[in-house]
């Protein structure tokens, strides 16, 4: 038995891409007879309890139900702070004092092959009195977890074996709130997810969570990464252009339930039967049957044809 998630940030309505990734995620759990929960991601400034509810109630349009209460990461510091706790204590962690611009002005010598971005480890070796004197500049650190050099292979059940060279990530940011590659980790594991499917942005950020689940002892889940949507024009359906909305595509003409056929046929079940709803369609999903391939939303071509 599996527990899959869907876990949105509530920082905007969810877009047509998301949507799709909320309804994958309902498939690939329920087809295999598991549960499905959903967790509002929401410790960034932009969260908010309005774009909470319009979430839900477009996930509830579209007959995306989910079993258990709607955890949020608001209500779960404690649990992140528990953790860090740990690593700290293991003396997997440092302070960094670096701002965002030291860093990407830093040369990345020390391990080499390092991903563009990555933390070249500037902070990773400084004395206690020298962290203490930087505290007394800057008046701020992040929290780093000790983990440049190492590789991180796994096996996506849809993008086939994945490898990651990792940098030392942030675990808490200057603001004392729980980085995303922490929480996810500690989310994950609380809730007993063990089959994660999101949308493939994400690949990128899951060696880091598997190493996060490895040294706090944990079991990392499996992972599906789904491709995005794109819009006519071939870029990524992203909030920031052409947000295609439940509420935009029903105001051009598209009810829910048009919607859901579509994205039914997006993910290789174009039979149908009546009457629709995600449910049925778990039913009838077929994971061999999902393209890797990016679908294409053309929200024009829809509502004329
Ligand atoms: N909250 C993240 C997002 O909305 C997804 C996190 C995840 O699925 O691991 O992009």
């Amino acid at each position: 038995m599996v527990t899959g998630r869907f876990a949105p940030s509530p920082s905007g309505p969810l877009h047509i891409g998301n949507l799709r990734t909320a309804l994958l995620a309902l498939c690939f759990a329920r087809s295999a007879g598991g549960d499905f929960l959903i967790r509002m991601e929401d410790l960034t400034t932009e969260a908010s309890a309005d774009h909470e509810s319009a979430q839900l109630a477009d996930l509830a349009a579209l007959g995306i139900d989910h079993d258990g209460d709607v955890v949020r990461q608001s209500e779960r510091r404690d649990l992140y702070a528990a953790a860090i706790t740990r690593l700290e204590d293991a003396d997997l962690t440092y302070p960094c004092f670096c701002s965002r611009r030291e860093i990407t002005e830093a040369v990345i010598a020390p391990h080499g092959e390092l991903p563009e971005g990555a933390y070249p480890g500037t902070c990773s070796h400084l004395s206690t009195s020298e962290q203490q004197r930087r505290m007394a500049q800057r008046g701020r650190s992040t929290l780093r977890i000790r983990a440049a050099g190492r590789t991180v292979s796994f096996e996506d059940q849809l993008c086939g074996a994945q490898s990651g060279r990792l940098d030392d990530f942030v675990l808490r940011r200057w603001d004392g709130i729980a980085a995303y590659n922490l929480a996810v980790v500690v989310d994950d594991h609380d809730q007993g997810i063990d089959q994660v499917t999101r949308g493939d942005d994400l690949l990128a950020t899951t060696p880091r969570q598997i190493f996060v689940h490895q040294v706090l002892g944990f079991e990392p889940p499996t992972y599906v990464h789904v491709p995005l949507v794109l819009g006519p024009d071939g870029r990524r359906i992203a909030k920031r252009h052409g947000p295609r909305s439940l509420a935009e595509v029903g105001a051009a003409g598209l009810a829910p339930l048009e919607v859901l056929r579509l994205l039914a046929e997006s993910i290789g079940i174009t039979d149908l039967a009546e009457p629709l709803s995600a449910n049925s369609l778990a039913d009838r999903f077929d994971p061999g049957e999902l393209s890797r391939s990016p679908w294409t939303f053309d929200l024009s071509a829809e509502v004329t044809s």
